[in-house]
């Protein structure tokens, strides 16, 4: 592994960014990974579709941890439809180390996208209006 892509991981790790967690919040979903032990919850405040915060909380290994603070800085003040596109590669890219032979590690890497993600299509789900059916 790259030395300085190694520092970044463990800079966000240890200093995350968007950590903690929101008062009502309009999305809140959290994600376990079981092959690690990794779990991540994301908040978020959704307003006129714009994702107007968003935070996390977890536990897990540093590529999982790292990973949702990466995450959360790249899609506050997104449009939910960007964030639905918002796509594993280039999340990885963010991430910025090789995890392609590493099946294991990319699961704890892409536990913060999934968790984004399914609370979001939830959350559209919820707000679907019959004009929309
Ligand atoms: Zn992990």
């Amino acid at each position: 592994m790259d030395d300085l892509y190694r520092e970044v991981i463990i800079e966000h790790h240890k200093y995350p960014h968007n950590a903690g967690v929101l008062e009502n919040p309009h999305i809140s979903h959290e994600e376990f990974n079981p092959l690690c032990g990794d779990r991540v919850r994301i908040d978020m405040y959704v307003e006129s579709d714009i994702i107007t915060d968003i935070r996390f909380q977890g536990r897990g290994c540093a590529i999982s941890q790292a990973s949702a603070s990466m995450l959360t800085d790249e899609i506050k003040g997104k449009s939910l439809d960007e964030a639905k596109t918002f796509g594993k590669d280039e999340l990885l890219d963010l991430i910025g180390i090789p995890l392609e032979h590493n099946p294991v590690r990319i699961k704890c890497a892409l536990l913060s996208l999934k968790t984004l993600k399914v609370g979001i299509y939830t959350y559209i789900g919820e707000h679907l209006d019959d004009e929309e059916l």
